[in-house]
């Protein structure tokens, strides 16, 4: 968690920025959060483990850009219209299952999806910077309950 303070100063100090400390907390709040989370999510906890700060959703939606321009989060799927963030600290490239009955997000990593990818962007010469697969559909514990 104070790796990605550090890196949001240097961040800020490369690019001329201002850093804050209701940024800083920002930080340390969403590594506390699991890792895939939104906004509501996130200003919900700010907001009930800081009773008196008064922190606008707005700024964390303005802090947001930066946060993935330093490399600290990314996107990685959006739900039912939701953008969903995740750390990219300490955090393996993978992709993700979502259930749509109970929510639970699991993740996998299969090589040959990024190699295949990468041939496709080869053959059309466009230069990926990232990428999001999400699978929907229904884990194994939904199915057997809507067996019985
Ligand atoms: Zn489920
Ligand atoms: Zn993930």
């Amino acid at each position: 968690m104070e790796k990605a303070v550090q890196k949001f100063r240097q961040y800020c100090q490369d690019n001329g920025m201002r850093n804050t400390p209701e940024r800083e907390l920002i930080i340390r709040e969403l590594y506390r959060l699991d890792e895939h989370f939104d906004v509501d999510r996130l200003f919900l906890r700010i907001r009930n483990t800081h009773l008196k700060l008064k922190l606008s959703k707005v700024s964390i939606y303005r802090a947001i850009p930066h946060l993935i321009k330093a490399g600290l989060i990314r996107e990685a799927f959006s739900d039912s219209g939701t953008i969903c963030y995740e750390h990219v600290l300490g955090h393996e490239h993978h992709d993700h299952m979502k259930c749509l009955a109970c929510g639970e997000v699991i993740e996998f990593y299969e090589k040959k999806i990024d190699e295949i990818q990468q041939k496709i962007c080869d053959r059309l010469d466009f230069e990926m910077v990232w990428h999001v697969h999400v699978l929907g559909g229904y884990c194994k514990k939904c199915r057997e309950i809507n067996r019985k």
